[in-house]
This record gives structure tokens, C-alpha cells and sequence, in this order.
């Protein structure tokens, strides 16, 4: 597919094996359509294996988490990348504000797991934004930016990966920005990236994540240098991630 738009699903920590019927609803209902956009769902890890035997002839792509820094070894509890490659993802999440900000993962640690999945051949997607306090207090852009410069490792320049602007006060909250905050920060972005990885940090998606919905995302997505977008309670059902993806 010659697209680098991306709109990718985020379950979180939802999800038995019983909810794999949504999966199969969404491929079953994108199988006949002409897929101008990739669309990637990103169950708990447990059912990884399981989503990419139900969607075997399917174009949706399947995405882990987040995942150690270490190859393997005495860390339990913890997935290294390979694992996860392993099971049947290609991308992986890392540096969502979940495991930021419940986990203590600094910038530092999201680019260790970036070199981590690019070694195991996963393509990342790397979470930015800022807190409500920082938005009130004029600092957005300069979080943000400060989050890509640290966050995203020289490596990935020539690899395929993508950045989410996702405001820690939008997820899951119903709120969003205005689209002019929207297009602010993705330029914003777009120009960190470009400092980090030169010609690198060019085309790789920008996507926008925090309280996506069907009837939000058609204009979302117009958004000047919003390249897909990151969903994460309205990718649970096939029929609400469907108007997502039919509003690309
Ligand atoms: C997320 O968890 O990445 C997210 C964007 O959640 P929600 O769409 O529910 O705000």
C-alpha cells in the first residue's frame, strides 16, 4: 500500500478472548473496501497471537504496547520486542502517557525501547504530549518538541515509524483541542522531527490521538499534518473504529 496514513487502535488493558469477534467484524467490513489508509489494532499482549490467526487474510496490521529495552533475560513480567514480533505484531506503541506517567518512563527510556523494537523489526509509534498544566501555562510546544527530540533515537531515520501527538488532558476525556491547537503542535512536531532526523523526520505520520470518535474525525484528520490518528476506548467496537477509519 503506497499510504503512510495510519489509524491505529489502542486497547489498552481491555480485552478477553471473546472480544476478538470485534476484530473480526472490522476486517471482515474493510475486506471489500479499497484501503486508502493502514489500519492496525493494538490488543493487550495475551492476544496478539490470537488477532493475527483471526486476521490472517486480513490487511489490518497488529501492534503490542509498549516493550522492554533488554533483548531477553531476568526481567519478569516484562515482553521484549522479539516476543512481540514473535507473536504476530508489526508495530509496537511506546511512550504513551499511560506509561509515562504510571510507569515513570522518561524520554530516555521510550528511545531505548525504540532502538529495542527497531532491532526486533517493529516499526514504532511514538507517543508525545503535553499535561493540562502545561498547556495552561503556555508550554505545549515547547513540551512536546522537548518530548520528540529526546524521545526518538538517530536510528530511525530510513525507517518506517510514526510519531502521536496525544495531549494527556484529551485521552479519554471526550475533550480535544481546537484543530487550530491540533495543526499548531503537529507543525510543531513535524519541525522536531526534522531537527532530530533531517531528511529522516520528514515523512514518517503524525498522528493525533485523544478522544477520536466517529463524529470528530473527519475534521481531525483534515488537519494540516495529521497523518492518521491514534484511538483508543472508541477502537473497542468495530462499528465505532469503522466510522473512524471511513472518515479518513
Ligand atoms: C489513547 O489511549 O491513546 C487514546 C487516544 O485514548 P482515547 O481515544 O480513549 O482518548
Amino acid at each position: 500500500m503506497s499510504t503512510n496514513r495510519l489509524i491505529a487502535g489502542n486497547w489498552k488493558m481491555n480485552g478477553l478472548a471473546a472480544d476478538l469477534a470485534e476484530a473480526k467484524a472490522l476486517a471482515e467490513a474493510l475486506a471489500g473496501e479499497a484501503a486508502t489508509t493502514r489500519v492496525a489494532l493494538c490488543p493487550p499482549a495475551t492476544l496478539i497471537a490470537q488477532m493475527n490467526w483471526q486476521l490472517r487474510d486480513s490487511t489490518v496490521e497488529i501492534g503490542g504496547q509498549d516493550c522492554s529495552d533488554k533483548a531477553s533475560g531476568a526481567y519478569t513480567g516484562d515482553i521484549s520486542a522479539a516476543m512481540l514480533k514473535d507473536a504476530g505484531a508489526n508495530l509496537v506503541i511506546l511512550g504513551h502517557s499511560e506509561r509515562r506517567a504510571g510507569h515513570g518512563e522518561t524520554d530516555a527510556d521510550v528511545a531505548a525501547r525504540v532502538e529495542a523494537a527497531l532491532a526486533a523489526g517493529l516499526e514504532p509509534i511514538i507517543c508525545v504530549g503535553e499535561t493540562l498544566a502545561e498547556r495552561e501555562a503556555g508550554r505545549a510546544v515547547e513540551v512536546v518538541s522537548s518530548q520528540v527530540m529526546a524521545s526518538l533515537p538517530e536510528s530511525l531515520s530510513g525507517r518506517a515509524f510514526a510519531v502521536a501527538y496525544e495531549p494527556v488532558w484529551a485521552i479519554g476525556t471526550g475533550l480535544t483541542p481546537t484543530l487550530e491547537q491540533i495543526e499548531e503542535v503537529h507543525a510543531a512536531v513535524r519541525a522536531a522531527m526534522v531537527a532530530r532526523l533531517s531528511e529522516g523526520g520528514r515523512t514518517a505520520p503524525i498522528l493525533y490521538g485523544g478522544s477520536v470518535k466517529p463524529n470528530n474525525a473527519a475534521e481531525i484528520l483534515a488537519v494540516l499534518e495529521v497523518g492518521g490518528a491514534l484511538v483508543g476506548g472508541a477502537s473497542l467496537k468495530a462499528t465505532d473504529f469503522l466510522g473512524i477509519i471511513r472518515a479518513a
